[in-house]
């Protein structure tokens, strides 16, 4: 089995203590390699790093993430700014391969509505000038999130929107942008989701790529614990069947999405 985890917060606390074993089971499993997100200024620097020793397996992403976003926002993007542009440049020691996670999120609050728009956009034109793909987090805002993006979708390299859960019709509206695909997780597994027959009815295989969101969002049966990109194989299981495809077709068809769009 091979496969890339699109997604995957491992220079986080969660990991601080085993890393190594955690990049050796995914490994171990299959993993060709890792995307991270980043998700604010201060632990930039240290994601980085950590892409940095295991340098072609572990790839950085930088943005700032819509639940990071504060009052003092132009502060926050002044600095994430310079980050984002000195590691997409040639001359860093580990490149990064997205902007991102950025995005939009009322889930729990609409503090910072405004705040949350002016970043997602200002951030989206980074993309464009660097022609970087965006690794896109949306919850409860795909109107703003759909509104803003169309403005400069002639532009964009592409992207991915990430932990899709929405039904058919958001399905649509999100792949109507050109090369841009929907990032699928634990939530697949779930139960109660009826994200499988979704995908079977409006999303070719060809649109989808394959995540964790490590730490969070672990498959069954692996619910409730730790996420790691080693439990892949239970969403490309699922997948399988939700297809109605063997799991090598799940594998080399997301590869092959993931490595057209990301340079890598
Ligand atoms: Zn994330």
């Amino acid at each position: 089995m091979a496969f890339i985890d699109t997604h995957a917060h491992l220079d986080g606390e969660d990991f601080a203590d085993d890393l190594h074993s955690v990049v050796q089971r995914a490994m171990d499993a299959g993993c060709r390699c890792v995307f991270v997100p980043g998700i604010n200024v201060q632990t930039s620097e240290h994601l980085l790093k950590v892409c940095d020793s295991f340098k072609g397996f572990l790839y950085p992403m930088l943005g700032l993430h819509p639940e990071e976003v504060e009052a003092d926002y132009r502060q926050q993007l002044l600095a994430m700014k310079e980050f984002v542009y000195e590691s997409a440049s040639n001359d860093s020691p580990v490149k990064i391969i997205a902007v991102g996670e950025i995005g939009l999120d009322f889930y729990w609050s609409r503090d910072f509505y405004e705040e949350q728009l002016q970043c997602f956009e200002e951030q989206v034109r980074w993309a464009v000038e660097l022609h970087l793909p965006l690794m896109i987090h949306c919850r409860k805002a795909q109107a703003e999130m759909v509104r803003i993006l169309r403005k400069y979708e002639k532009n964009l390299v592409g992207g991915v929107f990430h932990c899709f859960t929405g039904n058919e019709q958001e399905a649509r509206e999100l792949l109507s942008f050109q090369n841009f695909l929907l990032g699928i997780g634990g939530v697949s597994t779930f139960k109660s989701s009826h994200l499988t027959n979704v995908l079977h009815a409006v999303v070719p295989l060809s649109r989808i790529v394959l995540e964790t969101d490590s730490p969070y969002m672990a498959p069954v049966p692996m619910r409730g614990q730790r996420n790691e990109p080693s439990f892949i194989p239970y969403i490309i299981k699922r997948l399988a069947d939700g297809y109605n495809i063997p799991e090598e077709d799940i594998c080399r068809q997301t590869i092959e999405n993931t490595t057209s769009l990301f340079a890598i």
